[in-house]
């Protein structure tokens, strides 16, 4: 069984509480490097831990909220001007996530994407419950209650290595979020509230019904906000 690691590179939630990163995973196995997520401070993240962005083969995109997804114009810009040569990327993210990573990169930077860029820059959309492989790991998006259609939030499975790995974007309660889990070397999921008041994010009441139900070797949270890190202990 090959090794897989995984490096969380934020742990924060949109307003980077506690001067946390962005929720962003770093997956590291035979096969090369993928991202689950890519936000505004994912680079940063990468660089700050010598870890080379032009190593990612593929970022999976669980959500088109700018905290999981602004930072792809940086890694674009990265693979153009900082690493002659570097390798395919795939971005895979919920339907539209083409359109929106260029509205995005032409934002940042007007005519970056205008012109073919000097690598292979592939993109690839979710259908639900559907399992696909993305630069050679199979991936299965599970849909996420985060946002309104037509906007598609994901949670992600994704087998690397001999290892299976689940990923909650942003979700409310799902009760997609047992089998997801289910029989995952890890599981990782977001905590963005404590108290709630918000329904499509977890709290503790969430995860005091989550945890007895759970059936995987290592559980960790994640998108922690303000008042979920006041409570860590
Ligand atoms: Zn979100």
């Amino acid at each position: 069984m090959a090794r897989t690691a995984v490096t969380f590179l934020g742990s924060g939630d949109a307003f980077n509480a506690g001067g946390r990163g962005h929720s962003c995973y770093l997956v590291e196995d035979a096969l090369g490097a993928c991202a689950v997520d890519f936000g505004p401070t994912a680079l940063m993240a990468l660089r700050r831990l010598g870890k080379n962005p032009a190593a990612l083969d593929s970022v999976l995109v669980t959500h088109l909220h700018g905290d999981h997804f602004a930072g792809l114009p940086f890694l674009i810009l990265d693979g153009i001007y900082r690493t002659p040569g570097r390798g395919p990327l795939t971005i895979a993210g919920p339907p539209g996530v083409e359109e929106r990573v260029r509205s995005l990169a032409a934002a940042c930077y007007r005519d970056i994407l205008r012109d073919a860029v000097p690598f292979d820059l592939r993109f690839a959309e979710w259908t639900d419950n559907r399992p696909g492989e993305i630069a050679g790991r199979r991936v299965l998006p599970i849909p996420a209650f985060h946002q309104d259609l037509p906007e598609r939030a994901y949670s992600i499975r994704l087998e690397s290595g001999g290892a299976t790995l689940a990923f909650t974007g942003d979700t409310g309660w799902s009760d997609e979020l047992v089998p997801l889990a289910a029989g995952a070397d890890l599981f990782v999921a977001e905590c963005s509230l404590w108290q709630g008041g918000y329904d499509r994010h977890l709290g503790s009441a969430n995860w005091q019904k989550l945890l007895p139900q759970l059936n995987c070797r290592i559980v960790a949270s994640s998108h922690l906000g303000d008042d979920a890190l006041a409570h860590r202990a």
